[in-house]
C-alpha cells in the first residue's frame, strides 16, 4: 500500500505541514474529475484549513 504525503504552506503562517493523500481504493470514475479535500491542522499556528487537489 502506498499512501503519498506532501508538504502544504499554511496559508496563515506558512509553516509546511504534511498531508497524507489517500488512495482511492479501487473505485475509479474515469470521465469524473473526483476533487480531493483534505482537513490539515497547522501545527505551528493551529490554523486548520482545506486543502484540494485532485
Ligand atoms: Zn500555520
Amino acid at each position: 500500500m502506498s499512501q503519498s504525503a506532501m508538504s502544504v504552506g499554511c496559508p496563515h503562517c506558512g509553516t509546511a505541514s504534511a498531508v497524507e493523500l489517500a488512495t482511492t481504493d479501487g473505485a475509479e470514475h474515469a470521465n469524473q474529475e473526483r476533487l480531493k479535500g483534505r482537513r490539515v491542522d497547522c501545527q505551528h499556528c493551529g490554523d486548520d484549513f482545506s486543502f484540494y487537489y485532485y
